[in-house]
Formats: C-alpha cells, structure tokens, sequence
C-alpha cells in the first residue's frame, strides 16, 4: 500500500517510482543505466524518495507556521542514528513500491539498505534516545527541531585485533551524505574569549575569537508520513573563508589555523560515555551548538512573533543531559544584552522556556568546569552565571537553608579548585527537571539534588524513556511484526499499547510457535552473518544469551564473564548433566582511555577462544565478541535473541533502553532491579523475567557500611574458582599477569559488588536453563514479553514530555 498521508500527498505507485528514479539517476547522479553501478543506484534511490519527503516536509513546516504554534526544540550533543532508507521508506509507506521498482532493474533493496552507513552522532543509550525521540516527535505530529553538531568522525568503528581494541576514524561522510541539505542562509557567529565592554546603560560581550555555524538540515519521517520534522546539525566555518588580506600579507599560516579553528569544532564525538570530557575543546563544542541553536530559535520567533517576551509561549528547549545546559546563561545574554530585558524579566522568560532531563547518578558523569578556563572563554556567560547564583543562593537563605546546604546549591563548587557546576545550572534554569526511569528519579531527590529538590520541590519529575517501535520491532523484526498482525489485527502499529490484545492469546500453542519459528529464523540469519563475518559456527537451537551495550563497569559485563567461566567448570567437570546449549554473544564499544573496559573486551576474547576450542564442552557453549556493536548491529542482533543482559549495579544505570527493545521482541531479560527493569517487571509480571541481586537500597547500604568482599569470594566456590583461574592466567597464558589486577579490584573493593551479586546471577541462569527447558512456559513468556511492553513506547514518552512540560498536546 503506498503512503496514505494525512497531507493530502497522492500515492505513489512502484512504475511511478522507477520513472522517478531513472530521471534522477539520469539527472542527478549523472548516470544512465548502463553505466549505473550499485552505489548510483543506492543515491538515485535515495534521492527519488526524498523528493517524495520534501513534499510532506514543505506541508509540515507551512502547517507549524499557519497555526502559530509553539514548538519543541531538542538540544542534543549527540544523536545515534543509523541508516535511514529502511527507516524512511517504511514511515513513507513506500517499502513495496521501491523493492519492484528496483527489482525490475535486477536490483535488491536490502542490498541497497546494506551500502547506507551508520550515521553515529554519540555513543549509546543518550544519543540513540534523541532519535528515537525525533522518530516519535515526527509521529505524534508535535512540531520539532533537533539540534546538534554535524561531526565529520562520528562514533569511532572498532576492530577487533587478537582479541584487543583498535579505534579507527567512521568515515561515515566519505561517499557524500543524500539526505542532509546544507542552509547557508542560517549562519550565525559564534565567539569565544575576549572581553566585556561598558555599552550604553549595559554591557556587551567583545568575543577574540570567532567562528561561523551553519545550518545542515535532515529530515525525520514520522510513522505515515504525517509529518516530517527537522534535525538541524551545525558545521562549523572560519568567518572569512579566504582570509584574503592575511594571504596577502604573507600570512598563510594565520589563515590555515583559522580554518583548522574552526573545524577542529566539528571533527569528532568524544567518544566517552557516562564521563564528563573536561577539555576545553569539549566546552567548544558545546558552547558552539548550543550558541547557535539559541540565535536560531531567538531568531525564528522575533521574526515570527515579534516580541522576545513570548518567547515561551511559541517555543519548549528541552536539554537532553547537561551538555547543552550553557543555554541557560546564552538565553539570558540575548535576552539582556542582545534584546534589552531586565534581567528579572529574562530570567522568567529563560525557565519558562527551558526544561532539563538528567542521564546520570555517577559523579565522574557530572560536568564541571574550572572556573579560569570557563571565565577565560566565556566572560560575558561567566558574569550572568554569577548573577543568577546571588538570586538564586538569596532564595535558598531566605529559606533558611544552612551554609552545608547553599554550598550545595550553589552553581560553583568551593570545595576545591573552583568549578562551574553545569547541572545545578540547568536545575536552576529550568521549570522541569526530570529523571528517565522512577526509580532514577527517586535517586535524583535523594542524592545529587537533594538540596536542590528541597528548594524547588515541585521540579523534579519522571519520564521513563521509550524506544520507537517503528525502527524496534516493525523494520528490524519484519517477521514478528506480520505474525503479530494476523494474530491481533494492524492496531499496534499506530498505538504500541494495542500490544495487549496479544496478552489474552499467550498461552496459544500455535501462536507459540508461530513467534518460536521468526525466532528461529532470525537466529538463524544472525548466525549466518557471523559464520561470513567471523567464521565462528552458532547452533540456532541454542540459547542465544546476548549483552550488547558500552562496556562499562557498572554494565557489568565482567559479572558475566565470570558466570561464562564458571558455567565452562562447570560444563567440564559434570559432562553427564543435561545443559542446556548457550551461545553468549557479547558486543560494545569502551572509551579509547578506559582501560579496565579495554581489558574486559580481551578477556571475552580470550575466554572466547579457549572456550570455543576446547571439545570437552561439546559445542554446549560458545562465546562471541562482535565487533563494531552500532545501531545496525543492534537491529540484526536483539531480533535474534533468547535472553536479554541487564545486569548493572543497581543505582547506577538511569533508564537503559536496550532493555525494552529486547522486550519488544520477545527476549526474556535476566536483570537487576535497576533502572527501567524495575517498570518493565512491573508490566510483564515476576514469572517473564528473572530478577536478581542486591537492590539500590542494599548497595548503598554495602558500600556505607563494613562490606568484605573477601571474605565472600572465599565462601563461594563457584566464584573463587572461576576468579582464581581468570587471574591465574588459565584464559591468558601468553601474559599470564594480563588480569591480576582487574580481579583484584573485585577482592580489594567490589565497587560494582560483582561479589556480592555472583552467586545470585548463577542461579539466576540456572533458572533460566529449566525455563528453557519448558518450551510452552518459555514461548508463554515471550509472548507476555511482548504484549505488556508497549508502554514503552517513546511515543508515549513524547506524549508525556508533550502534555506535561512542553504543553503542546
Ligand atoms: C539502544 C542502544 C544502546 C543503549 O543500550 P543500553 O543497553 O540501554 O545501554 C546503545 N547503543 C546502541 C547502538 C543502541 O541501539
């Protein structure tokens, strides 16, 4: 069926479509058949559909400006992508039409789909939400503009070598990118340093350095086409191109550094995940998007609206995390010092417009500026930044708060070498501020803003994340997707809470099966891919037993290697037991400076290779470490996956959204009671998942108290096994020291309380070996799985953000 959009924009048929792609081919690429190859075709593809976007994008825009309406702006230094063809042709409701139109040229689409790279604008869970978010922004028809920086080297690809890390440049741009449209008419320039000078009455800011922003423009289909927003990504310029006169003068050198200024600002992602960068390019960067998207939003509305002081009535900033939280001191200085408010005035315009979603618990997570570096770059931001802490800390004592409790307010730390607090400047700046899952929101109120909830008690609240079930479920699992249409009917297409209707029919053998044999099918094609791409052999009647995610500590992938380790013992020393065959399939990228997470990646690759080798365990194990784990990846792996590993410390991952989009497709999760575990386990019920561990509670609790890991390791056979033979060497013989000090940590200190939480996993997965075992109870789970995690849908995630901070639905 070709697309049926709300916009009145006619159908397209398939020989419509071809026509349309060969005069593109012809025209645009500069190709004709004969001479095409598979690269022209994937352009002209791409190029005919997104002549059909424009269309619905022109009528989006037109539609936002008629009705006056208020907009959400979406400032994010990362937006995780991946391809859009598949993605695009699916909202446009084209998928058909484009398959015949290239067939009838002996083309394959999922061939084409295959040449698109990974568009990898961040690093994980943060930056894929943002886009999940644009998805849904698009299908709720919510007018909306991303916001963030076009990097040139997005996420770096890994490669594994013997069983080691290796970060290469993504060159993602290489081949020219067909869906973005540069805007040279929206540039705006961006300084940096300098100095404040008197100005009449006020002040303005003289900046030593400047750079120019420019507009590049995507478009996000939402579901049907209903609307198609825009992801507007900075690239950055020297101001004059050409420097002439410094050319002239001689002075090639002071051109070049000009220029190499201003794209060092673009260049790369930094590729840390849940760590604050601290350089000072990083706070460039920063500065420089969000400095831009503000001129751009203060623009649009003074040429729209006229009058500055509505600002918040036509437009909602949200700021994803605290990257962009320098918005707060850059809204104030246009509003002060560029359009003439008082600054009391600008300060209720500023929250009223602006609101803030926090990502993170962990203290390294936390930005935090040294004060001479900020002041040295920013003056002006540094001055406004002073001015709303006085109001703010005369607030606080006039509530008589205690000096521990205004130190903690305060938006600059005292307590060492002065720093610029950037959460607490969120905080402050915004009317909402909220957490991603309940119980990190309930984290929020008691532990980093304690102080700050108990001034302004009515800002913190919860928006558990969501994933789009469009790209989750429908593009990556197209064969679930048609079994749950003939069983329910096509309603959970437009509505993922309609995924209910499948609640009553969970213990339907023959749906049963019918979802068992997609599964089987999809295990079948992820092992396909495995054998061509690592020449490692997978039973698909396995369990497929999957962690894919950044390897971090907290993630506790190393708690996973060890059960790896002991399931092998384990396997070896009892053959005569019926075990259950598990294929462990590990992936993810660890920051290029985090060397414990590096290390991680060896050891699966080591226990990988030994334990893949070793015929005593008779092909009832095998592990794997994919490389280069990427939005694509994810879409090829979760399909095929028995069981889901959501295993961190409980505390200290906010949301995750990994977790639900295994849910949707049917995996089972093994996990703590962390996170949005806790909520999915509210809605697929105790008997579909399997919780373990120490709760957030018991860890805080552990780490307060006298907590002697030791001593446990030393009652667990099991673990000290296991633990011994890692650091013994018996996985490293060619460095038999390579992991004494990783599992020392665990002895010493167990900050991740892999200790503490072993012997509960273990039996966590031997009671997930006798569920197996149950294939109806198993199939039943699934089921359950999928029918109660639509709630977890990010379109009503945006309906909440939409009817309770941004009201605009
Ligand atoms: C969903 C997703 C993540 C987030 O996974 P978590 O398990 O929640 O950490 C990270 N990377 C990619 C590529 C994803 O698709």
């Amino acid at each position: 069926m070709a697309s049926e959009s709300e916009l009145g924009i006619k159908p397209v048929t398939s020989s419509e479509l071809d026509q349309h792609i060969m005069r593109v081919l012809r025209n645009r690429v500069g190709k004709d058949e004969r001479a095409a190859k598979q690269h022209d075709w994937y352009r002209a593809a791409i190029y005919a559909l997104r002549d059909e976007i424009i269309d619905a994008w022109f009528k989006s825009t037109r539609r936002t400006y008629d009705a006056g309406g208020k907009r959400v702006y979406y400032l994010s230094m990362e937006f995780l992508i991946g391809r859009l063809l598949r993605d695009a042709l699916s909202n446009m409701g084209l998928t058909r039409e484009m398959e015949k139109a290239l067939a009838a040229h002996g083309l394959d689409l999922a061939e084409l789909e295959e040449m698109e790279p990974d568009a990898a604008l961040g690093n994980g869970g943060l930056g894929r939400l943002a886009a999940c978010f644009m998805e849904s922004l698009a299908t709720l028809d919510i007018p909306a503009y991303g916001y963030g920086i076009r990097y040139v080297n997005g996420m770096f690809r890994q490669r594994i070598e013997d069983g080691w890390q290796v970060e290469l440049p993504e060159t993602w741009l290489a081949h020219g990118n067909p869906w973005e449209f540069e805007r040279v008419e929206s540039t705006y320039l961006i300084g940096f340093g300098g100095e404040v000078v008197a100005h009449g009455d006020g002040v303005v800011w003289d900046p030593a350095e400047k750079v120019e922003a420019t507009a590049v423009d995507t478009p996000v289909v939402g579901w049907k086409g209903k609307r198609v927003n825009t992801l507007r990504l900075w690239t950055a310029n020297p101001v004059d191109p050409l420097k002439l006169d410094a050319f002239n003068a001689g002075d090639h050198l002071g051109a070049l550094s000009e220029q190499m200024r201003a794209e060092s600002l673009v260049r790369v992602l930094y590729p840390a995940d849940s760590s604050a960068a601290g350089q000072e390019l990083r706070l460039r960067q920063e500065y420089f998007f969000t400095a831009a998207s503000i001129q751009d939003i203060v623009r649009r509305h003074v040429q729209y609206a006229g009058d500055v002081r509505t600002l918040h009535e036509k437009a909602a900033i949200q700021l994803n995390d605290t990257h962009p939280s320098v918005a707060v001191a850059e809204l104030m200085r246009q509003l002060v010092d560029v359009h003439g408010l008082e600054f009391s005035e600008a300060w209720e315009v500023c929250k009223k417009t602006i609101s803030y979603t926090n990502h993170t618990l962990l203290p390294e997570a936390l930005e935090t500026w040294p004060l001479p570096l900020f002041e040295r770059l920013l003056p002006r931001h540094m001055q406004i930044i002073y001015a709303i802490n006085s109001r703010v800390l005369r607030e606080a004592r006039k509530t008589g708060c205690t000096d521990a409790q205004i130190a903690a307010i305060s938006l600059i730390d005292e307590s060492g070498e002065r720093r610029v607090r950037m959460a607490n400047l969120a905080f402050v700046g915004a009317h909402s501020v909220n957490g991603v899952a309940a119980l990190h929101t309930e984290l929020m109120k008691e532990t980093v803003f304690a102080d700050l909830h108990a001034l302004y008690p009515t800002r913190i609240n919860n928006k558990t994340n969501g994933v789009t079930p469009r790209r989750w479920l429908q593009q990556c699992n197209p064969g679930l997707t048609e079994v749950i249409k003939d069983a329910i009917g096509p309603a959970f297409l437009d509505d993922a809470a309609r995924l209910s209707d499948l609640q009553a029919m969970a213990e339907d053998a023959a749906l049963g099966e019918r979802i068992d044999e997609v599964k089987r099918a999809n295990k079948v094609a992820l092992a396909e891919h495995i054998r061509r791409t690592m020449g490692i052999r997978l039973d698909p009647g396995a369990l497929f037993d999957v962690q894919i995610k950044r390897i971090h500590e907290y993630k506790r992938q190393l708690l996973n290697l060890i059960e790896t380790v002991a399931l092998y013992d384990q396997i070896r020393s009892h053959p005569e037991r019926d075990w259950v065959p598990r294929v462990k399939i590990f992936g993810g990228k660890a920051a290029p400076s985090y060397h414990n997470a590096k290390l991680i990646i060896k050891l699966a690759n080591d226990i990988a290779r030994r334990v893949n080798s070793d015929p005593s365990v008779g092909g009832l194990l095998k592990v794997v470490y994919v490389p280069n784990y990427n939005v694509s990846y994810a879409e090829r792996i979760i399909p095929a996956a028995d069981l889901s590993e959501q295993i961190s410390t409980a505390g200290m991952e906010a949301s995750g959204t990994g977790n639900m989009k295994f849910a949707l497709n049917g995996a089972l999760t093994i996990g703590t009671l962390d996170g949005a575990n806790v909520e999915i386990k509210e809605r697929v019920g105790d008997d579909n998942i399997v919780i373990f561990g120490l709760t957030a509670e018991e860890v805080a609790a552990k780490r307060a108290g006298e907590y002697n890991p030791r001593e446990l390791i030393e009652q667990s056979r099991e673990l000290s096994q296991a633990l011994s033979a890692i650091a013994s060497g018996v996985f490293s013989p060619d460095d038999p020291n390579r992991y004494h000090s990783l599992i020392n940590g665990i002895y010493e200190n167990d900050w991740f309380m892999c200790a503490a939480d072993f012997d509960a996993y273990a039996a966590a997965q031997r009671e997930v070996d006798d569920r197996w075992e149950n294939k109806a109870g198993w199939r039943a789970s699934m089921i359950r799985n999928i029918a109660n995690v639509g709630w977890f849908s990010s379109d009503r995630t945006i309906g909440e953000y939409a009817k309770e901070i941004w009201k605009v639905l």
